[in-house]
């Protein structure tokens, strides 16, 4: 480490796994690490390990954070920083930012890891500049983010863009949804889990001529056109597990450009789909990437 340079600190906190970083973005990571999520304790131990270093030899300006969640990441709020009522063993109201707070001393912004990743796909990827811009995970859960005057935006609570509700034609998906709250709202109908509870296997072993891939890009483009007639976004970036099967993003086009019907006349979205509904050009990196850009918007 050469002193008297200054970096930002990325975190995506995920289920799974954390990775952390420090850099000043893409092409500028001074070290990363990713290693599984287990206890929070064990967990945020090693974040603070990896972070120390930095903050000591006085390098570290800040650092952001895109957790899992729920989180709840409202500063009126008594649980603020705190991943509230998850599912995931050990987890559920773990005051994650204050943990990390006290440990490392220094400025640390929160928010939900597809803020992040919107962040990090707006700051340097696919969505550079693009103001507002949109990025939807599909994958474990269902998620997506607005980015609106160069932030993550927010409502009266966090945005929740996977429990929307969407046509089911239950004559060819009979599928009850595994959503615990909704049944077959989006995520219920469309997320990795809920494809594996549908076909008793994992949506990556799904074979590319499965009948069910149809089925699946028209529930992601139903959803898609809803946010396009709400809040028309310069362009869509979607990531996330399921999106791993490329096929899809040709499918999905097809089917918003027949539900939009060239209601909207603006050339994005009536010759230009292939330009406007994209993966994520920061490939695994969008949300650690989105955490250093979240610390980065905190100086400004
Ligand atoms: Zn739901």
């Amino acid at each position: 480490m050469m002193s008297g340079q200054y970096f930002y600190g990325g975190i995506e906190g995920g289920g799974t796994k954390f990775i952390c970083a420090v850099g000043n973005g893409p092409g500028e990571i001074q070290q990363e690490i990713r290693f599984p999520t287990t206890t929070p304790t064990e967990t945020l131990e090693r974040v603070c390990d990896f972070f120390t270093p930095y903050v000591k030899a006085g390098q570290l300006k800040g650092i952001g954070l895109g957790s899992f969640g729920p989180v709840d990441v409202d500063p009126a709020s008594p649980n603020f920083g705190y991943i509230t009522t998850t599912p995931k063993p050990n987890w559920s109201f773990t005051n994650i930012y204050g943990k990390l707070k006290q440990d490392l001393k220094v400025p640390i912004r929160m928010d939900m890891d597809v803020a992040a990743s919107a962040m990090g796909e707006y700051t340097w990827g696919a969505n550079k500049g693009l103001d507002p811009s949109m990025y939807l995970t599909v994958g474990t859960g269902i998620g997506g983010s607005y980015i609106l005057d160069g932030k993550p935006l927010r409502g009266l609570v966090s945005l929740e863009m996977g429990h929307v509700r969407i046509p089911q034609d239950e004559k060819l998906d009979p599928f009850k949804g595994a959503c615990p709250y909704h049944g077959n709202c989006f995520e219920g109908l469309a997320s990795g889990p809920a494809i594996l509870a549908r076909f008793g296997k994992p949506a990556e072993t799904l074979a590319e001529d499965d009948l069910y891939w149809e089925q699946e890009a028209g529930y992601i483009a139903y959803a898609l056109v809803d946010y396009i007639f709400t809040l028309p976004p310069r362009r869509i970036v979607l990531g996330g597990g399921v999106m791993r099967k490329d096929f899809l993003y040709e499918k999905i086009r097809n089917r918003v450009s027949r539900l939009l019907n060239n209601y909207l006349n603006h050339p994005m979205l009536t010759s230009s789909l292939e330009d406007y509904i994209v993966p994520p050009a920061l490939g695994y990196r969008s949300g650690v990437l989105g955490g250093i850009a979240l610390a980065m918007d905190m100086d400004k």
